[in-house]
């Protein structure tokens, strides 16, 4: 067992302040991999000083600078990315192909696209024309708090750090303490560029203690959050007191709207799209409304593709899914399939328990409902599990309308071979990203959500300007 009892803080790794052992389980075999510490507020503090003393220079040190250390970070990242996807598909049980690839990848892919963005950011520009000695600047927000889940450990890791390296923050990062080791890893490879000490500090802590004494501390100025609406409401509470900026990304219960004319794929992608991860991710296509006459077809479809899904250990080399992450989840996880079961939803395939075979780790069966309609527990939460739930409809109306109705926003779907028709629902729906027929975000575009999903807007320019607060000027000297 891994023995990661120490925090990074002001350049070096130093022992807790007091011993609060917590394991670190492997989801596949649900035996502990790895101990951490949890900190309390003197390792809280120690790390916040260490942000503040670190600022003035940091703040000072020309952008391109700044830009110049994300790319040695990103050189060590791609140099080490087959030890991160190992820590990622150790921690959050990612089949290991899927987590080098994909999970690992995503850090790759985020830090560039920063790097990108940042080399065309106006720090300072004229405010326009008929104002002249107006300008507007970007300062850096200051000393920040992260506070990311276990789901996608490195993309939420590297969408906050990045932005804020390259901002001119300095920062406190509390990974999830399920998935703490592609954090610590990644702490590893911040000592290894080169990032001045105290720019990045790591405590390792759960909610209710370290993520609490930061949301409340006075002085932090900003909380970026990834995680459960939940926690999103309870960090905002905390962080009223002292009025930081707060910026959430929480849950969804993305809408997959499947017209009659999609092209033949559309089903088998958005089943594939649904399990990828094990249905972990928030923005999951997991309602999928599929226009009348194509519902007959698209359920054999759904059916067969997920029966097509293999389950096995992240450990195991293959494109199959891992378990889920942890005894709660898989335990929220079976709730939910039961009370779709209870409240009339057809079974397509899946169902409680897990797969054949596997009597150990946090398997879950890759689950499709059929004919399920809009009030329905399964239509309604988030289960992140690997959870299909599939219903008909009749007009485009009735369909945004059954889309809209959730009180999450973050990603919505559809499907058609009409151009018209697409644009017109990807502007209607309620939500921070909107997705046609297996397309992708371009690199660079901001993730991010409206309502219960939070507001913040994640990737690209919009990610830097998030650690920015813009400064309105007079009388600049030309
Ligand atoms: P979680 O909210 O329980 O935990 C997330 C992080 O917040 C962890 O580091 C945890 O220790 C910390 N935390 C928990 N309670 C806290 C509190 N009261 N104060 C401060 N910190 C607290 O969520 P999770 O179970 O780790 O992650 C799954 C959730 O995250 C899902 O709901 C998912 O949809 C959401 N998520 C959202 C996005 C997005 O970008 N919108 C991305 C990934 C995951």
């Amino acid at each position: 067992m891994l023995d990661k009892r120490k925090f990074y803080i002001d350049g070096a790794w130093v022992t807790p302040a007091a011993a609060r052992d917590h394991a670190v389980i492997d989801p596949s075999t649900e035996e502990a991999c790895a101990v951490i510490s949890l900190g309390d507020q003197a390792d809280t503090d120690r790390a916040v000083a260490a942000a503040r003393a670190a600022l003035p220079g940091w703040r000072a040190t020309p952008p391109a600078e700044r830009i110049a250390l994300v790319e040695r970070l990103i050189a060590v990242y791609t140099r080490r990315i087959d030890e991160m996807a190992e820590a990622i598909s150790l921690e959050m049980g990612a089949p290991i192909d899927f987590a080098l690839r994909e999970q690992a990848g995503a850090g790759t892919w985020h830090m560039t696209n920063f790097v990108n963005a940042a080399k065309d950011f106006l720090w300072i520009h004229p405010l326009g024309d008929g104002t002249p000695g107006a300008m507007i600047s970007y300062e850096p927000v200051g000393v920040v708090g992260l506070i990311t889940p276990w789901n996608w450990p490195m993309n939420q890791v590297t969408l906050k750090v990045t932005p804020a390296l390259i901002a001119g923050c300095t920062m406190v990062l509390k990974p999830s303490e399920e998935a703490p080791l592609s954090s610590m890893l990644f702490a590893e490879f911040i000592d290894e560029a080169g990032i001045p000490a105290g720019v990045f500090n790591l405590v390792n802590g759960d909610g209710m203690g370290v993520g609490t004494q930061l949301s409340g501390h006075p002085d932090i100025e900003m909380i970026s959050f990834t995680g459960s609406t939940r926690a999103g409401k309870a960090i905002s509470k905390t962080a009223a007191e002292t009025l930081k900026r707060v910026c959430l990304e929480l849950g969804g219960k993305g809408a997959n709207i499947v017209f009659a004319d999609a092209d033949d794929d559309a089903v088998r992608r958005g089943v594939v799209h649904m399990m990828e991860n094990t249905g972990q991710s928030c923005n999951a296509p997991s309602r999928m409304l599929v226009e009348r006459p194509a519902y007959d077809r698209a359920l054999e479809i759904a059916k067969a593709t997920a029966e097509g899904i293999r389950v096995a250990s992240g450990h195991e080399a293959g494109d199959h899914i891992g378990p889920v992450i942890n005894q709660s989840q898989f335990d929220k996880i079976q709730g939910l399939i039961a009370a779709g079961i209870k409240e009339g939803a057809t079974l397509l395939t899946g169902g409680l328990g897990r797969p054949e075979g596997l009597n150990k780790g946090y398997f879950v069966r890759p689950t499709v409902f059929a004919d399920c309609t809009p009030d329905m527990t399964i239509m309604r939460e988030e289960i992140f599990g690997p959870v299909l739930s599939i219903m008909p409809f009749d007009t485009e109306e009735e369909a945004l309308r059954i889309a809209n109705d959730t009180p999450y926003g973050l990603t919505n779907y559809v499907q058609s071979q009409d151009g018209a028709k697409v644009n017109r629902v990807l502007r209607a729906f309620h939500s921070g990203m909107a997705v046609a027929n297996g397309q992708s975000r371009g690199a660079g575009a901001p993730f991010g959500g409206v309502s219960a999903s939070g507001r913040a807007r994640e990737g690209g320019r919009w990610g830097i300007e998030e650690f920015c607060d813009s400064k309105s000027i007079g009388g600049w000297v030309d």
